[in-house]
């Protein structure tokens, strides 16, 4: 098995990927917090971490995936207070919108997808003990993090304490024994409807800590991969890694891996700016294929710009590899393409590069095409469903017969001189997924993105 490394924000370098003893993996990602419909920038940690994950089945681990729900938080309460509703119904309501959101990018669901709310016991516990062991005090019913009684704080996002702020607010800051601290666990306030009581008083997580029991709860601590967007790193993932070290003497995750965010426009792609795309919106559209093409044509660490014209190119790539995989025939890849093969799973394992990976496809894409002889699939489909694109690999099948009916039409109407037809009936054909292209055999219907 050829060693992954894969960049650490923590140490600011590449380091290898050491599995548990028992050869398992676990990656936590930091997930939406359930207020709205996602846009296209939240998927990305998504399709980051689901890339990766079957990246890593590939190359023989065992892979457990936890990308959890924040259900509990600030932003919930705000969203849901002008509708009128309770927040956990909005949760919930918002919760299934991004599971059938995600789905429609066809990459499957991760391993486990833990609610804020269904941890509320773990959550406790872990700030029970924090308290315990002199890493956190209570104050008028909110329990706040000692920052400085962590020598290491900081040590993740790599800034010096004394430029920290927690963006709390000035709000409570008399209670804090330093402007430093960060509340564990929230008192309730007028306003917020779901509360649940602990020994220092009824109240609510705060978000850090949310985190820190969910992915102890499902991987234990010193899992091999934290992920999320680097927006994320600080406060919320220096304050995550905080919290564990103090409780439990060790760290959480071995390697930190944070994505880069999506730009759209001059802007990072967020509800605060207001420029956002939902995702459904883009998939209802295009299907997942061009989108997938385009994260993948990005390396996960850089910004990524996302546009009409971008997404319109993703979906021309997606059109080459689905031509070149028509010639093709069952069975094994020519042994001298096969160093093209290795190249693409080289790239991932050096910093899970994705676009040298895929430049290594478009040129095993090209040699096919240099071919006269037959050329087997199996390396293309290999490289591919570890990008989740794999259906454009699989022959297109029977167009269905409405389609075929619209075909006739087309040669009836085109017989006739009647063009404006021909042309509205192709423009329903390729709304449907289908090209006429013409062949030695007459026109024939071929697959096309949606
Ligand atoms: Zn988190």
């Amino acid at each position: 098995m050829a060693p992954i490394r894969l960049h650490d924000t923590r140490s600011g370098e590449l380091r290898e990927l050491v599995p548990r003893a028992d050869g398992h993996v676990g990656i936590y990602a930091c997930g939406p917090t359930v207020y709205g419909r996602i846009h296209v920038g939240n998927a990305r940690p998504f399709v980051v971490n689901s890339l990766l994950k079957r990246f890593l089945v590939h190359e023989g681990h065992d892979v457990t995936l936890v990308i959890n729900i924040t259900d509990v938080n600030d932003k919930i309460y705000d969203a849901a207070r002008p509708l009128g509703v309770p927040s956990a119904d909005l949760a919930a309501e918002m919760a299934g919108h991004y599971i059938a959101d995600t789905d429609g990018l066809e990459l499957g669901r991760p391993d486990s997808e833990p609610l804020a709310s269904d941890t509320i016991g773990a959550i406790v516990a872990l700030i029970a003990e924090l308290i315990e062991r002199g890493h956190a005090y209570a104050v008028d019913g909110d329990v706040l993090f000692r920052v400085r009684s962590d020598p290491e704080y900081g040590s993740l996002s790599r800034r010096s304490i004394d430029d920290m702020n927690q963006g709390e607010g000035v709000e409570g800051t008399e209670r804090k024994e330093d402007p430093l601290d960060f509340a564990l666990w929230k008192a309730h306030k007028e306003g917020e409807d779901t509360v649940w009581p602990t020994p220092w008083g009824r109240g609510r997580p705060g978000w850090h800590i949310e985190c820190s029991a969910m992915a102890e709860e499902r991987l234990g601590v010193g899992f091999q991969i934290h992920g999320g967007g680097n927006d994320l790193v600080f406060p919320h993932h220096e304050n995550e890694a905080a919290q564990t070290r103090m409780a439990r003497d060790a760290e959480l995750a071995q390697i930190w891996m944070h994505n880069g965010m999506l730009q759209f426009g001059e802007e990072k792609m967020a509800k605060s700016v207001g420029n956002v795309i939902a995702l459904h919106e883009v998939l209802d559209d295009g299907g997942p294929n061009a989108l997938i093409m385009l994260f993948a044509g990005a390396h996960y660490r850089q910004p990524m710009a996302f546009d009409d014209v971008r997404l319109k190119e993703a979906r021309a790539r997606v059109e080459r590899v689905r031509d070149a995989a028509r010639g093709l025939v069952d069975g094994e890849s020519p042994a001298d393409m096969r160093h093209l093969r290795d190249t693409f799973f080289e790239a991932l394992a050096q910093d899970f590069n994705t676009p040298a990976a895929l430049a290594a496809l478009f040129d095993w894409i090209s040699e096919r095409h240099k071919r006269d002889e037959p050329v087997g699939r199996a390396d293309l489909i290999e490289m591919l469903s570890v990008l989740g694109l794999q259906s454009l690999a699989e022959h297109d099948g029977e167009a269905g017969a409405e389609e075929q009916e619209l075909l006739h039409r087309r040669v009836a109407a085109r017989a006739a001189g009647d063009y404006a037809e021909a042309d509205r009936l192709r423009d329903e054909l390729r709304g449907r997924g289908w090209e006429v292209r013409d062949g030695a055999a007459g026109p024939q219907l071929v697959r096309i993105e949606g």
